[in-house]
């Protein structure tokens, strides 16, 4: 489902990827943790097409996400077809992002309609549903600022569902939250994660939430995995001493 083939990130002179392999299988729940800096965002943001490759090639449901490799050459994919790859993935960030001068309601259809085509009524249709099950039916009406941070984020989540995304990215989604309110967030992701078949990258400093919904965590510093497995061996038992110390340092 996605595939980094000796992804290279720099961002001036500093290298923030290094060559990175890994591959995700279809409906797999990685979560990435690790130390702050260590490229767990950008590599989010890569997938997202928000930041381009300096050099390697990301592969997305087999297909080059921005560039391809020939020889020596890297060779722009056809911009129509990442135009495509691009409807398939879905993010949510740790600021919400919602559009401000909308209410939740249009939040949520704006894309369906005009990224996807949607008409206004059958993505309005979607959206009463997606807000019921966030839990929000009765804030469709309301704007984002009269929200608390716990429904701006249930609403985010639901806008990047009404996308019916294939890859839903998630950037440290509770961080901004108040602490009571971090609960209901990482409830409803559970229940998504568990009713649908979503691939899912996941960075996050809940421990307890990865280890409940990730099939595998990868554990990075500066840039390169130090380790990879299920949440039980990466967490419960860490063969490397960064890992470990890591681990003791957030939980
Ligand atoms: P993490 O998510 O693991 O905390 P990031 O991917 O956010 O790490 O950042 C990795 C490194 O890249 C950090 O040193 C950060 O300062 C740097 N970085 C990220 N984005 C940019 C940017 N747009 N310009 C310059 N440096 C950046």
């Amino acid at each position: 489902m996605v595939h980094f083939e000796n992804v290279v990130k720099r961002f001036g002179d500093l290298e923030v990827l290094q060559g990175l392999n890994f591959q995700v299988q279809p409906g797999e729940r990685v979560t990435l943790i690790g130390p702050s800096g260590s490229g767990k965002t950008t590599i989010l943001r890569l997938i997202m097409t928000l930041e381009q490759v300096t050099d390697g090639v990301i592969w997305v449901e087999g297909e080059p996400l921005s560039h391809m490799r020939k020889g020596e050459r890297l060779v722009a994919a056809n911009e129509a077809h990442q135009r495509q790859v691009r409807k398939k993935i879905g993010m949510v960030f740790q600021q919400f992002n919602l559009f401000p001068n909308m209410r939740v309601l249009r939040n949520i259809t704006e894309a369906p309609v005009h990224v996807l085509g949607q008409s206004k009524e059958q993505a309005h249709t979607r959206a009463k549903e997606l807000l019921e099950l966030v839990g929000l039916s009765d804030k469709a009406d309301a704007y984002p600022s009269q929200l608390s941070g716990g429904q701006q984020q249930r609403v985010a989540i639901a806008r990047s569902l009404a996308m019916s995304p294939d890859i839903l990215l998630l950037d440290e989604v509770t961080s901004a939250l108040d602490p009571e309110l971090v609960a209901d967030v990482l409830d409803l992701l559970k229940d998504i994660a568990q009713s649908t078949d979503i691939t899912m990258l996941i960075v996050t400093h809940e421990m307890g939430f990865a280890r409940d919904v990730s099939d595998r965590v990868m554990m990075f510093d500066r840039g390169v995995i130090v380790e990879d497995g299920p949440p039980s061996q990466v967490m419960g038992d860490p063969e490397h001493e960064r890992t470990r110390s890591f681990l003791k340092a957030v939980l």
